[in-house]
Parts: C-alpha cells; sequence; structure tokens
C-alpha cells in the first residue's frame, strides 16, 4: 500500500524503491509549486495549463507512465497511481488532462496496438512533446458505447471516418487521437490513431462546464476523415470493443487514483483551517463533532485509497477480476470523493462556499469523477452482473 499523503502515513508497506520514493517527493514538490499559484486563475479563465505540463516534461513526468520500452524510466506499475494522485492533490483538471493523454489515450495502443504501432506513437506520448486523446463518447452513444454512429469504411488500403464525438478531453490541444467507429453490423466498433493535422478533423468550442476547468472538453467533427489502413490498432477490424474495455480496465483504476488524491487534498484543507479558525473560544477541531466529520474522510479515503491500489495490482497482472475491481475502485473513491469534498466545504462554514479557499473548487471539481469514464451507474450495472455470474459459487 501506498500513503503517499499523509506524512504520517508509514511507507513500510511501500512497493516503491527508494529512487522511487525520491521520484515521488519531487512530483509532489512539482506539484505545489507549479500548480496551487496558479489553479484558482486556470479555474476562473479556463485557461490550458501549459506551463504547468512543460515543467512536467522537462522533470520526466510524463515518461513516468510508461515502460522502458516505449521510452518511458520503466517504473513500477504502480508508480502511475501514485503520480495522478498527487496531481490530483493539488488540482483534477490539470490531473485529468495529464491523465487522459498519459493513460486513457495511450491504452488502445499500449494493450491492442501491434510492435509498429506502439513503437511509433508512444514514444511521442512519453516525452510529452505529443498529446494524446481518446474519442468514444457522441451525442446520441454515451453509456450506451455499441450504438455508435461514427463510422469507419474500409476503401482500398485506407478507412474514410465520418461522424461526431462529444465531451472529448484534450480535444483541440491533443497531436494524437484515438477514435472508436462502427466498422460494419451494429456493435462491430473498431480503434484508429489520427493526427491532429489529418484533412478533415475539426473542433467543438471549449465547453464551459462546472469543474475541471483547465481540462478542455470539445466536440470532435470527422468529415471524410482518410487514414491508412496501417492506423486501425491491431490492424484487424471489430476489435474496438475489447480495445476499450481493456483501456477502461485500466483507466478507471487511474480516475480512482485521482479521486482519491482530489479527496486527500480536501481533507488537508479541511484540517488545515479546522486547526486555526476558532469559535466559542477555541479551536473548531477541538470540537469532537468536527473530528467525526473528520474521522469518516479519512477512514474513507484510506479504504478507498487500499481498493484503487488492490484494483492497480489486479489490471497490471491482467487477472481475471481486474475488471470488476476496477469498477469497484472508480466506484467507490468517486462517491468518497464527492462526499469527502462536501464535508471539507462543510467544515468551512460560510468561507468554503467562497472562491477565497480551495474547497470551493474541489467540490465542484468532484463531481465529474462519477460520470467520465463510466458512470457510476454503469459501474453499478457491471459489479451486479458479477454479483449475478458469480452467485452459484457462494457455499
Ligand atoms: C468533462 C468530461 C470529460 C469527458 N472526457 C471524455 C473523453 O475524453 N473521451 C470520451 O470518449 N468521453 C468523455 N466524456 C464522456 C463521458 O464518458 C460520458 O459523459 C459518460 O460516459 C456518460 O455518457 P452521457 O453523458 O451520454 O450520459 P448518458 O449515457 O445519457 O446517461 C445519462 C444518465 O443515465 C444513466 N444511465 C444510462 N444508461 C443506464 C443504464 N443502462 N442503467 C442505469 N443508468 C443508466 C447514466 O448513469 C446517467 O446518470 C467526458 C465527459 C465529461 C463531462
Amino acid at each position: 500500500m501506498v500513503g503517499i499523503l499523509t506524512k504520517t502515513t508509514p511507507d513500510w508497506d511501500s512497493p516503491f524503491t527508494q529512487e522511487e520514493r525520491e521520484f515521488l517527493a519531487l512530483t509532489r514538490k512539482i506539484c505545489r509549486q507549479e500548480i496551487i499559484p496558479a489553479r484558482a486563475e486556470l479555474d476562473e479563465t479556463g485557461a490550458f495549463p501549459d506551463r504547468i505540463l512543460k515543467k512536467f516534461r522537462e522533470v520526466d513526468l510524463f515518461a513516468a507512465m510508461f515502460e522502458a520500452d516505449y521510452g518511458g524510466l520503466g517504473l513500477h506499475p504502480l508508480m502511475p497511481l501514485a503520480i495522478l494522485e498527487l496531481m490530483a492533490h493539488d488540482c483534477l483538471g490539470v490531473a485529468t488532462t495529464f491523465g487522459a493523454s498519459t493513460v486513457l489515450a495511450a491504452l488502445p495502443v499500449k494493450t491492442g496496438g501491434t510492435e509498429a504501432q506502439k513503437q511509433k506513437y508512444l514514444p511521442r506520448l512519453a516525452s510529452g512533446e505529443s498529446l494524446g486523446a481518446l474519442a468514444v463518447t457522441e451525442p446520441g452513444a454515451g453509456s450506451d458505447v455499441l450504438n455508435l454512429a461514427t463510422t469507419a469504411v474500409k476503401r482500398g488500403d485506407q478507412y474514410v471516418l465520418n461522424g461526431v464525438k462529444q465531451w472529448i478531453t484534450n480535444a483541440g490541444q491533443a497531436d494524437i487521437y484515438c477514435i472508436f467507429a462502427a466498422t460494419g453490423q451494429k456493435g462491430n466498433l473498431s480503434c484508429f490513431v489520427v493526427e491532429k493535422d489529418t484533412p478533415g478533423l475539426s473542433f467543438g468550442k471549449l465547453e464551459n462546464k462546472l469543474g475541471i476547468r483547465c481540462s478542455p472538453t470539445r466536440q470532435l467533427f470527422l468529415e471524410e476523415v482518410v487514414v491508412p489502413a496501417d492506423n486501425l490498432v491491431g490492424l484487424k477490424p471489430n476489435r474496438g470493443l475489447l480495445h476499450l474495455l481493456q483501456t477502461l480496465n485500466r483507466s478507471r483504476v487511474s480516475v480512482a487514483a485521482l479521486a482519491v488524491g482530489l479527496a486527500t487534498g480536501a481533507y488537508h484543507e479541511a484540517v488545515k483551517y479546522t486547526r486555526q479558525r476558532e469559535q466559542f473560544g477555541q479551536k473548531i477541531i477541538h470540537f469532537q463533532a468536527l473530528q467525526h466529520i473528520l474521522a469518516d474522510m479519512l477512514v474513507k479515503i484510506e479504504a478507498a485509497r487500499h481498493l484503487t491500489y488492490r484494483a492497480g495490482l489486479l489490471a497490471a497482472n491482467d487477472h481475471a477480476q481486474a475488471s470488476t475491481y476496477s469498477a469497484m475502485a472508480k466506484y467507490y473513491a468517486s462517491e468518497m470523493a464527492m462526499q469527502v469534498a462536501t464535508d471539507a466545504l462543510q467544515l468551512h462554514g460560510g468561507y468554503g462556499f467562497s472562491k477565497e479557499y480551495p474547497v470551493e473548487k474541489m467540490f465542484r471539481d468532484a463531481k465529474i469523477l462519477a460520470i467520465y469514464e463510466g458512470t457510476n451507474q454503469m459501474l453499478k450495472n457491471q459489479i451486479g452482473d458479477y454479483i449475478v455470474r458469480t452467485a452459484t459459487q457462494i457455499e
């Protein structure tokens, strides 16, 4: 177990080497230095966090998310979760944009691409010089991913893509797009890598969102976009659903890590505030009613963290229960993060309702965790299916 965020948490059970722990300490320092002074303005303006990502590139944070064979640092497979946790502790918007490129967009190629495709695209993402995005959602197909209206039709040794994608993180900023489209009958999906400068690919306006406002979200339009058949992930058509499921099994654990990070940040703000705020002649942290709220926050964060890293280990080992655990981790951690952010705001009283304190932003940011990469209702459907499937195994 990692337990990296509370200074008091012992690291005796950390799976990381001394060097990896030093890397995390550096990550924490960079995040604090670069994100905290900038986050309120990025939230206000919705500006893209260019400068922060540049700093992340300089200290090899992008490379830390990838294997050595593909331009990465080849760190422990749980290190990406710890890095995302640290980023989300300070800003979920920055962490979402970073994760959408290094995790979500990279995974279809990492898990389903040919060796040549991995060598072609992953080092670019690992250097951070190219940013990635993954596009599956459409205006008429959100949870119902098999119902995609975007089509890819084979013409000679090329595919022609047409359609509209909705709510795409990093759209317009990214250089490399993993786009899912229907190939043939309903339910037959395929995934294509499309470069930003491909003719026919264009983007909608920046969405004006409740939270994670510095993480750009746009529509994506495909009009007669022609890509070589070599850009079909895995080179075999109709394997897109498999690629998507393999992607989500892993990426949902990363979302759980983001939730744990955001919640820990909110918890830290709540402890700091209640230690200095005085009412009735004493610091409010000494009211036992408030200690109970803080106790619930801490216990839930640690429970979610354990579930998240367990799911991460199962995903890293392609375990048969990886997909159920990633659904459980994302579901639990995202609900927990919303609750913890709400409690942190409550503990600030009226000040929590103002932009003067970061808990207001954390509260708004937290909501997305239960929506993107599968809503919590869909995740509970999946967990329910697992329960029914395995019910007969209970003695
Ligand atoms: C900020 C942001 C960033 C995003 N980034 C990306 C991205 O990078 N790439 C990408 O492809 N997509 C992205 N998405 C899309 C996101 O994954 C979808 O919004 C999400 O999957 C839900 O789809 P929907 O919005 O169409 O809601 P719907 O599917 O229409 O759902 C509406 C409601 O109905 C519920 N519901 C639907 N079906 C069922 C069912 N069978 N059982 C129970 N409840 C059900 C849902 O849980 C939800 O509460 C992003 C979304 C946002 C808001």
